[in-house]
């Protein structure tokens, strides 16, 4: 990581540093950030020659030595102070909270539109509503690009900034053309290492921010945020890793409540960390006791299905979505918590 005297460097800077590490193989990719602007060596840089000639250059203040997978993102990095703002909230600062139906039924727009006004009465701060979805059994509703003027429309009704789930390249471009300020990446796709970079590269300059949830199968702390890092390396750090359970699934229970990864996920990054209980448990009976675990284990937010009537929901919600009533609740002592936890 190269940090420079001045708060960016010049073009002619910028090229005479391109090409030194490319001398031994390696890129140089900026991070923007509010006041300064910071540059990661992507590739190898491990090369005594190559960071001695860098830091020899007389507008460079220093030079940042990471080893780790996932340098960028890790708690080390000159990042660490980085800060994600959506719907009026700065991650780390409050409770963040998006809420939402499963999956936006484009056949009837009216509930959604309903959901979405009763979760900003909840005290949501974003909304979330499947477009595309990535199901289980191939014979079930997939999705319907129709939805998506469905979930802007709801978004300017309320005035919330909307999360959706893309699974393929075509999906992230009409998603961003149509203002889609979160990307969600599902748990089947958290280490599709080429939709991965694909959002990378689509978001690299641009405000978006990236909703990654954590991989179906059980893999380690690293796995999920090196996968982050796939995203960040392309310039946009703006990643939020999201805890939803993995399989095996616990007896009972969709799959296995995993909020309690937060702290270990803290001790090694400083992205922040939205826990989605609805398809941690599965069932909307549950779902209170898994969000408020979240913010017990120091999530940083809740991504939480609800609909005004579950059973007339599509996808998962007749089964996990929270009534309007059950999210007002759990907000209200999430948020409760939250603050109880940091007084
Ligand atoms: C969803 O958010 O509706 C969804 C399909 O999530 P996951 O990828 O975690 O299963
Ligand atoms: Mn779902």
């Amino acid at each position: 990581m190269i940090l420079p005297k001045s708060n960016r460097l010049q073009p002619d800077q910028v090229a005479e540093i391109t090409h030194i590490v490319e001398g031994f193989g390696c890129k140089i990719q900026p991070i923007v950030g509010a006041v300064r602007t910071i540059y990661a060596i992507v590739g190898d840089e491990r090369d005594e020659l190559m960071i001695t000639r860098l830091e020899g250059l007389d507008y460079v203040e220093r030079i940042d030595r990471i080893q780790s997978p996932f340098k960028l993102m890790d708690k080390r990095s000159d990042l660490a102070t980085h800060r994600l703002t959506i719907g009026g909230v700065t991650l780390g600062e409050e409770l963040f909270v998006i809420a939402g139906q499963c999956t936006i039924d484009p056949k009837n727009p009216e509930f959604f539109y309903e959901t979405a006004h009763a979760v900003k009465e909840a005290g949501a701060n974003a909304l979330r509503g499947g477009v595309w979805k990535p199901r289980t059994n191939p014979y079930t509703f997939q999705g319907d690009t129709k939805s998506l003027e469905i979930l802007m429309e709801a978004s300017r009704r309320t005035g919330l900034p909307v999360d959706t789930e893309v699974m393929e390249e075509s999906h992230i471009h009409l998603a961003l053309e149509a203002g889609v300020g979160t990307l969600q990446v599902g748990a089947r796709n958290a280490l599709n290492y080429s939709l991965l970079r694909a959002i990378g590269k689509a978001i690299a300059d641009r405000p978006n921010a990236v909703l990654l949830k954590r991989s179906i199968h059980m893999g380690p702390v690293n796995e999920f945020i090196s996968a982050a890092e796939y995203i960040a390396a392309f310039g946009n750090p703006n990643v939020i890793l999201c805890p939803r359970g993995t399989t095996p699934t616990l007896d009972g229970y969709r799959n296995h409540p995993d909020e309690s990864i937060t702290p270990l996920l803290k001790e090694k990054t400083w992205a922040p960390v939205v826990v989605d209980p609805s398809h941690s448990v599965g069932k909307a009976a549950y779902v209170p006791a898994c969000a408020l675990a979240a913010v017990a284990y120091g999530a940083d937010g809740l991504c939480i299905e609800a609909h005004v009537k579950p059973s007339a929901g599509i996808g998962d919600d007749p089964k996990q979505a929270l009534t309007p009533e059950a999210l007002t609740k759990t907000i209200a002592q999430a948020r409760a918590l939250w603050n109880l936890l940091r007084s």
